[in-house]
Formats: C-alpha cells, sequence, structure tokens
C-alpha cells in the first residue's frame, strides 16, 4: 500500500491476463444486467458553439446554460461554480455594481467567458484525443510545462487561477477606460 502526497492510497494490483472465455462470460453477465435494466436510454453528447453573449439588460446565464460543455475535461460543475463566484466577487460590497448591474454583468462576461470558452474547447478537443486531456496532479513539472507551451489545457491553469485579482484588474481598466 503506498500514501501518495494528497492522503490518497493506492495498491499494486496484480497483472491479469484475460482469456477469451472470462471476456465473453463478462458480455453475457452485462447483457444479462441490461435486461433487467428499465428505461434504458441513449445519452446523446453535442458539442456547443460558444454563445455570441452572455447577458443582456439586467439577466445573465451561468452554468451549463451559457456554456455547455463536453464530459471529457471533468469541469462543467467546476466552471459553473466559478460563475457564481464571479457573480458574488463583482456584486459584493467591493465594488459599486449593484448602483449598474448591466455594467457589473458586462464585467461578467469579461472575466468568465474567454476561460469557460476556452475550457468548453479544451473539453471537446479531448472528446478526440485523450492526449488533450487536463493532466490532473499525475502530470509532472516539465510536462505541464511542455503542455502549456502546446497550448494545451492543464491543472496548474485551471488551479492557479486567482479570479479576485482578475477581477481587480478589470476594474481598474474600466476606471482607467
Ligand atoms: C455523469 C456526469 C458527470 C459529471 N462529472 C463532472 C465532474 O466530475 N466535474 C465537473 O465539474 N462537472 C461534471 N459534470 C458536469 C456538471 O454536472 C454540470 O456542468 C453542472 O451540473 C452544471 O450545473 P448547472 O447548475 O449549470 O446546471 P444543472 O445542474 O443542469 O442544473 C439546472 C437545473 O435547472 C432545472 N431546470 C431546467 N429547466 C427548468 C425550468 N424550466 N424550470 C425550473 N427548473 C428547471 C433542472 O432540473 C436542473 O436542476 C458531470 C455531468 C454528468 C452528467
Amino acid at each position: 500500500m503506498r500514501r501518495g502526497k494528497e492522503g490518497s492510497s493506492s495498491k499494486k494490483c496484480p497483472c491479469q491476463t484475460s482469456s477469451r472465455a472470462d471476456t465473453t462470460h463478462s458480455i453475457r453477465n452485462c447483457v444479462a444486467l441490461l435486461k433487467n435494466s428499465i428505461e434504458r436510454m441513449p445519452w446523446r453528447l453535442y458539442v456547443h458553439q460558444p454563445y455570441n453573449y452572455w447577458f443582456k439588460g439586467k439577466a445573465c446565464i451561468l452554468g451549463d446554460s451559457a456554456h455547455p460543455m463536453m464530459p471529457h475535461q471533468s469541469q462543467g460543475a467546476c466552471q459553473a461554480i466559478e460563475d457564481a463566484a464571479a457573480l458574488g466577487i463583482i456584486f459584493s460590497n467591493k465594488y459599486s455594481f449593484t448602483g449598474d448591474i448591466t455594467k457589473g454583468l458586462e464585467l461578467y462576461q469579461t472575466i468568465r467567458k474567454p476561460r469557460a470558452t476556452r475550457v468548453q474547447s479544451a473539453s471537446a478537443k479531448a472528446t478526440e484525443n485523450l492526449n488533450e486531456r487536463i493532466g490532473f496532479t499525475s502530470m509532472t513539472a516539465p510536462d505541464a510545462e511542455l503542455a502549456a507551451a502546446e497550448g494545451k489545457l492543464t491543472i496548474n491553469e485551471m488551479n492557479g487561477y486567482k479570479m479576485h485579482y482578475h477581477i481587480e484588474e478589470e476594474v481598474l481598466k474600466m476606471s482607467m477606460a
């Protein structure tokens, strides 16, 4: 048993070679299970192109409604949470956007749309090519650098992001415009 850096544990499994008979048996079991299941439905996945805008007047969209994505980066809910966090920060007491909702939503779109669109696109790429998947903690630093240089989405890019700073920067730009 090995203890991972993050408190997880892993166990080395013995290598198994499965015979044709084993495989046939497994398939029969699967078929039997399917026969006993109810309401079997195909799970369709659709690639959506990024939408032109996420807000109109005082209304906005967030989460899957704003950036529906393929599941292959496991980032859909993460991006929905980031959307909610951005709205929370923008409309907090730190700023005065509650006095101008449309301006606040414009900032929300500026902050969130490019990042979510990048993840949306990376998720579509990972559907076709496993090498496009973000590396999680198993990616070594040099590998992560190489992937980033190739324009691939990396876990460092996802986890190293500082939304508070990003919003501060954009608010500063707005005040100087
Ligand atoms: C199998 C699977 C695995 C996933 N794994 C991951 C993962 O590991 N990591 C990750 O980050 N993401 C993952 N996701 C993606 C994630 O679940 C979604 O991106 C996330 O749930 C989006 O949240 P949301 O609030 O935008 O939308 P939803 O969770 O879809 O919520 C929308 C809600 O609105 C309700 N609704 C719809 N229409 C109406 C209406 N007219 N009136 C009232 N209510 C309505 C719906 O019933 C639903 O409850 C996974 C998704 C699936 C399906």
